[in-house]
């Protein structure tokens, strides 16, 4: 696996590539021990904020196939080593729920490694049920978070 580093610099200019998209602000990297098995090396999560035209279900498919083209083996064993994990926080304030597609993502409320680059970018986000991100960061343990030395 290359540089979690050079991953994430380069699926940020994927993104910012994409039709109709653009990369508005991009969070600084997040360290993080991984969920499940222990003995793989820490994520590296940011949060960035697009613009874009495309619909939902649209920009999912272009995120896949960025995940893709970044070696990603989707499915191979959940929670195990991965190369790239892009996912939907939000879509504005709007709020869907199709089989392929839940957002907001179900998860980002107790994930420290969303909330808190999620907050360094979008300080006074309100999400769809009215949570302030500022009220569920004071809420949520950095559980050893910390932010990559440059
Ligand atoms: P995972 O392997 O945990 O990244 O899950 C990938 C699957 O989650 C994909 O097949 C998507 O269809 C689905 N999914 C549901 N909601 C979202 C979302 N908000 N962002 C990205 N993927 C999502």
């Amino acid at each position: 696996m290359s540089e979690p580093r050079e991953q994430i610099q380069s699926s940020v200019k994927a993104l910012d590539q994409l039709p109709q998209s653009k990369v508005i602000q991009c969070s600084r990297y997040y360290q993080s021990k991984p969920m499940g098995p222990q003995d793989q090396a820490d994520y590296v999560n940011a949060v960035v904020a697009l613009e874009t035209e495309l619909s939902a279900q649209n920009l999912l498919t272009h995120t896949q196939a960025v995940e893709q083209t970044h070696g990603r083996v989707r499915k191979a064993h959940r929670w195990g080593p991965r190369t790239l994990d892009i996912d939907i926080l939000l879509f504005g304030q709007r709020v869907l729920s199709t089989p392929e597609l839940t957002i907001p993502h179900y998860g980002m409320k107790e994930r420290e490694f969303v909330l808190y680059p999620l907050f360094e970018i979008a300080a006074d986000l309100v999400l769809p049920d009215g949570e302030s991100i500022a009220d569920l960061v004071a809420l949520c343990p950095k559980n050893g978070l910390s932010v990559m030395e440059n």
